[in-house]
């Protein structure tokens, strides 16, 4: 009596301790996953900081440069102030040495309000790639525990899923049909009677399946009307 029912019973415990495993098996990569996001997230971030450097370093430079030019004419107004020959050319040229050394300035202002920004700019990237590299380093020893635990699950898996096909040989095709697609959109296929109410649904049976079910003539396998799991008692299982 009850062999089939009995073999889904076995074959549905199986699969419940399988699918722990799964869920633990998908999860693991998928944690690992989200910390390569945010290394690689963090790496997009330093390469736009250290371009942002590259870019003031350059506008650094241009400033630099001019105030280099700048003071090569400041130069040479200035040798041409010695040679004045009248008041009007050594106003002229007094205006040349102003206008030179105003530019310089304002150059050398600009240069130092830069050098300040990238200061910061600079002290911002260090910490950022001091954070990369512990990030990376704990993530390669997330990586390397990740593999343990997901070699252990596997073999616990196996261990665990082994004989299942004998039970599925127990049960006709039909049957193990149902069951695969009760699984698939439920999670379980078949649940115990507990208190007149089916575990899977937690709706009552009907009080006539229940005295069916209890009946010496029971049926093999039954049903619960409201989920479709296969529902079975305790008394149905014992020998
Ligand atoms: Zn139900």
């Amino acid at each position: 009596m009850h062999e089939r029912l009995r073999a889904l019973v076995k074959l549905s415990e199986i699969d419940a301790s399988g699918r722990a495993l799964d869920l633990q098996l998908q999860e693991i990569p998928a944690r690992v996953a989200e910390s390569r996001g945010d290394l690689a997230r963090l790496e997009g971030l330093l390469a736009r900081e250290r371009s942002d450097l590259a870019e003031a370093e350059r506008l650094k430079k241009s400033h630099e440069d001019e105030i280099a030019r700048h003071g090569e004419s400041l130069g040479k107004s200035k040798a041409k102030a010695a040679k004045a020959r009248n008041a009007r050319e050594a106003e002229a040229v007094e205006r040349e040495v102003d206008g030179a050394r105003r530019s310089i300035k304002e150059r050398e202002g600009e240069r130092e309000r830069l050098m300040a920004a990238m200061e910061l700019q600079r002290k911002a990237f260090t910490e950022h790639e001091g954070e990369f590299e512990r990030l990376r380093s704990m993530l390669s020893e997330d990586e390397a525990k990740a593999q343990v635990k997901i070699d252990a699950l596997t073999i616990e898996r196996d261990h665990v899923t082994r004989g299942r096909g004998e039970f599925v040989g127990l049960v006709d095709k039909p049957t193990v049909r149902r069951y695969e697609q009760l699984r698939e959109k439920k999670g379980n296929a078949v649940v115990e009677i507990a208190a007149g109410s089916c575990v899977g649904c937690r709706m009552a049976i009907p009080p006539q399946m229940l005295l069916d079910l209890q009946r010496e003539e029971q049926p093999d396998l039954a049903q619960c009307p409201h989920c479709r799991r296969f529902v079975f008692t305790k008394a149905m299982i014992e020998d």
